[in-house]
Parts: C-alpha cells; structure tokens; sequence
C-alpha cells in the first residue's frame, strides 16, 4: 500500500484537467489515474547501504535487481548496480558525501539512459546527457538505454558509401566507409585528436552528425576542442560528451556509451554518425579501477577479465543499417594511446581486434615534420576499399606501393653515398608524394583536388618541381586543372572511374602546367642570379 501511494505520488498529475472539478468527475479522475499508474516494477523494494566509499556502495535487501540498473539513493545521488553477489556492488554517478550506513535505497526498475534527439545537436553534456555548456535545459523528453544491443547481423549493410576525412594520407590510403570502425592509435601528442578533429571538420555540408567523446581528458583541452569546433562551424551538427579527468571513474566508464546511445538515436532514424571516442584506453584505466574496488579478480595488466568485452560491446554497436531497420549508419573512430609505440599491448590489441582496421601514428615521424604522422606500412582499412571514389583508387594504388618501396630504399640509402640514377629517381619521387600526403591541420582537401596531387606526384609530373615550392604548386596545379576541366569536379563526385579521354585531359593538364611553372621558377632563379 506505502508503495503503490509512493507511485502515485510520483505519477504526472498533470493528467488531471483543472476546469472540470465536479465532486463526482474528481473521484472518477483520480481512480482512473491509479489504474493509469504504472505497477510493472515493484519499487517497493528497497535495500540498505551496507558499506560506501570510493565512489562505491555495496547493498543488501534488493533480491530482483537487474545488472546495468539505476538505484535511487535519495538527494538526487543515484547509482549503477555492477554486481549481482549476495551483497550488491554499486557505482555511484554524483556526490555520495551525505550517504552513509544503513541508509534506504529503491529501485527504479530503470537502466542507466541519456537522453536523445535533435535537440542535443551543438551542446556540451556529460556522462549522463546533463548540459554542462552553460545554455539550459535539452529540449527533449527522448531518452534512450546508454546499454543497448548491437544490431544484428542480418540488418547490416556493407560498408561501400565513403566518409571522406579530408586527410589525404588517409582518404587515399586508408579510405574509411560509414558504419566502419576505424581505430587512431599512437603515442601521445602524435596528432591523434586532429585527425578526428579534421574528420568532424570535413563533414560540413555532408549531412553526418558529429558525436566527440571525451574520456579522462584535461578540462581545458576538451574547451579547447568545443572552441575549435565552434570556430569551423562544426558544432552546428556535433554534439560532445565529456567526463574529464576530474571527474569519478564510473562516468568515465559511462561516457562513451552514452554518447553510443545519443548516436543510436539517429543511426535508427536513418541519419549518418561519425563518432569519436578519445581515448579508449582512458575508458579501460577508469574501468579497472572501479573493478578493482569492487574486488573483481584482476587478469593481464590488472585489468578485469572482461575487458575486451567493454570495447567489443561498444564497438559492436557501429554499424551501416538496412532500411527495414532504419537505414543509417554510424562510423566509430575509437583513439587508443599508446606507450613507445607499442602496438602489441594488451588495450592495443585487443582493439585492434575488434575494429575494421587502423590509423598508426609514429611519433619519430611526427618528430621530423610528416604530418599527419600516419605510418603508412602498418595502417589499414580492412573494408573501406569499397568505399573509396573510384577516382581515387584510380591513383591510389600506385601511391601505396611507390611510397612503401621509397620508405624501404630510404633507410638502405642512409649508409651508401653514391647512389645509381634509378635509385635516386625513386627516392626523388618518393619525397615528392610523402609531400603531396603531407598537410596542416584544418586544412581539408576535397576529394577531386586530392585527386589532382596525388596523380601529379606519383606518376611523376612533379618530380622536377623544387621540394620547398611544392604547396605552391599544388595550390595553383588545382586551380588550373579546375578551371581549364570545369566538367572535372561533377565527374570525380559521380564516384565512378574517370573515363579513358577524361584521364587522359586530366593528365595533359597537369604536364601543361608543370612544363609552364617549371619555367617560371627557372626564370625566377636565373634573374636571381643576376
Ligand atoms: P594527446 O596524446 O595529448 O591527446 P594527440 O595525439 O591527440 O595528443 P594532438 O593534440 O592532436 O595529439 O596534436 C598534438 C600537437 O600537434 C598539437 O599541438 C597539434 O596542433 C599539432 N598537430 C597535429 N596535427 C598536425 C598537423 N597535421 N600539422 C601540424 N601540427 C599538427
Ligand atoms: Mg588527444
């Protein structure tokens, strides 16, 4: 009876209509709203607090409870049920200094869940899809399982509709489909959250909704972000959850499904996603600890033994959808940290395992100015072939194997001095396309325009043009093919190969304008010397 009061306490009064208070309407209101009242869940069970610390409570009393369930501690401190012993482990999501001993918890019969919706595009939220950016309430009363299964096989589509990054060294080389999971791995500062960051950048105007998470990261680098998304006019379509580094381990652990979730949404409704989580091994540290003081057993590294079940299960939930099941898709670009480049770590690998393929950054090739730092030996993308412009495969496969054959020749010229002409024509055309794959932040290049570099630099054409004059030439090498081909750009977009007479122009152009600016610059040097 105390329950069933309790629950229509808590039911929406605003049922009630106001104008119509006739004795006998009143009564008939009123059981009509407790037969409304929801009784599926017994609320009425309630635990006891047995022991809290660290974040951490453990409880007794609450025999049906679900793992993954919301618990209500009172004062607004709610917590995550964790394990299922005899004794309930929960994490605790807010300020837990007014709990104590043998306080009263309920149940809420609710999983953890943030809400959703348009309204959530361009603000700052965190774990749990509170605003944090100043600007009021979400104007939503969406709300969806940060827990939720992965769609299954048979509502998969292949990956064959491209993502285009604007990266060069990476539309080119390791082209990235939607709904792939493609991991960014490397040290620190080796420009992982740039890549991601240019990525959001570039889907301006491409009807894909950005989703940046932020995991145990400084607060100020994640305003920092925010700031220079907000300058390219990027938070118009992104949305940011973050749990910094201050902030308590479970929302930590937390934050990436909850973004995971806000992206759902719109994968269901048959919208683009293109989610970031930086970084995952943040997520994995604030797990082991909150296992660690649940007393798991620690494993490898003492990290729990299902680890790679947290990344797998928020992985797994990437996916490009068929219609029937909502027809959208959501890409993943987790960002794992390494420490001195080692790959073979247990975080590493086992993301590595879980995703469609990966970006490696190498901070000796950071160091000496290859920006973005990628290696291009040890990155891949397992499926995103399909989904490059047939354009850019056209040029792309001579690209991949020239540059591996100049990494190879590059450290065996170290030691020779006299090198043979063919020798150094390779190493020549090798230093001309790591140029071409070279490029600053925030600086997307279209694909046609990559298009254009990158012929011009692996078959050759560029080959005479001084290395320290290259971004010029490339600036004006676009501009020239673009205006004498106006056809050009509509042709490269179509997504299919450019035709043989296509090509062909394509090609003829680019000689033209070499063969004209290596004149100039002749011209140039020689009235120098004058
Ligand atoms: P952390 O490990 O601290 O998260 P990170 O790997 O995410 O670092 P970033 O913060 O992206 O690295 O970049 C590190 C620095 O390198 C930044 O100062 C950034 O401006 C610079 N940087 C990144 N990419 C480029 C680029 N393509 N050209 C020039 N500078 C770059
Ligand atoms: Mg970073």
């Amino acid at each position: 009876m105390k329950n069933s009061l309790r629950k229509f306490a808590d039911s929406d009064l605003d049922q009630l209509d106001d104008d119509d208070m006739t004795e006998g309407k009143i009564s008939g209101q009123i059981s009509r709203l407790i037969d409304s009242t929801d009784s599926g869940i017994d609320v009425f069970e309630h635990g006891t607090v047995i022991s809290v610390g660290d974040r951490i409570c453990r409880v007794k009393g609450l025999a049906d409870v679900m793992s993954g369930e919301l618990l209500d501690f009172g004062g607004g401190l709610t917590g995550m049920v964790m394990d299922l012993d005899e004794e309930i482990g929960v994490v605790l999501l807010g300020n837990d200094s007014h709990l104590r001993e043998g306080d009263e918890v309920r149940r809420t019969g609710k999983i953890v869940s943030v809400p959703v919706g348009d309204a959530m595009i361009g603000r700052v939220v965190n774990a749990l899809g509170h605003p944090i950016d100043g600007k009021g309430r979400i104007n939503t009363d969406l709300t969806r399982n940060i827990e939720s299964p992965a769609p299954g096989v048979l509502h998969r589509k292949g990956v064959n509709v491209p993502l285009q990054t604007g990266i060069k060294a990476i539309d080119a080389l390791v082209p990235i489909g939607r709904g792939q999971r493609e991991l960014i791995i490397g040290d620190r500062q080796t420009g992982k959250t740039s890549i991601a960051l240019d990525a959001i950048i570039n889907q301006k105007g491409q009807d894909v909704i950005c989703i940046y998470v932020a995991i145990g990261q400084k607060e100020s680098t994640v305003v920092d972000v925010v700031n220079k998304l907000k300058r390219f006019g990027a938070m118009e379509y992104s949305i940011v959850v973050s749990a910094n580094a201050s902030e308590p381990a479970p929302l930590q652990y937390l934050a990436p499904y909850a973004g995971c979730a806000i992206g759902e949404y719109f994968m269901y409704n048959g919208k683009d996603v293109l989610i970031i989580y930086d970084d995952l091994s943040k997520q994995a540290v604030a797990y082991r600890e909150l296992s660690l003081l649940l007393q798991r057993p620690p494993g490898r590294e003492a990290y729990p033994g299902d680890i790679f079940y947290l990344h797998s299960r928020l992985l797994e939930r990437a996916a490009r959808l068929d219609e029937a099941a909502g027809g959208g898709s959501m890409t993943a670009l987790p960002i794992i940290e390494t420490l001195a480049g080692d790959i073979s770590a247990y975080i590493p690998t086992n993301v590595i395992s879980i995703t469609d393929g990966q970006i490696f950054l190498e901070s000796g090739l950071f160091h000496a100015g290859v920006r973005p730092a990628v290696n291009v030996g040890l990155s891949v993308s397992r499926v995103g072939g399909d989904a490059q412009m047939g354009a850019m495969k056209q040029v792309a496969g001579t690209l991949r194997m020239n540059l591996a054959q100049y990494r190879e020749l590059q450290a065996f010229a170290q030691f020779g001095s006299d090198l043979d002409e063919s020798t150094q024509k390779t190493l020549n055309r090798g230093e001309h396309m790591s140029w071409v794959i070279r490029q600053r932040q925030f600086s997307p290049v279209s694909v046609p325009d990559q298009v254009i570099q990158i012929l011009a630099a692996s078959e050759g054409f560029s080959d005479e043009v001084p290395i320290e004059r290259m971004d010029d030439y490339l600036e004006k090498l676009v501009l020239y093919v673009k205006t004498n081909f106006p056809a050009y750009e509509g042709e490269v977009m179509t997504g299919a190969k450019l035709k043989k007479d296509s090509m062909y122009l394509l090609q003829t152009l680019i000689r033209e304008f070499t063969d004209r600016y290596l004149d100039k610059v002749k011209k140039a040097s020689a009235d120098e010397e004058k």
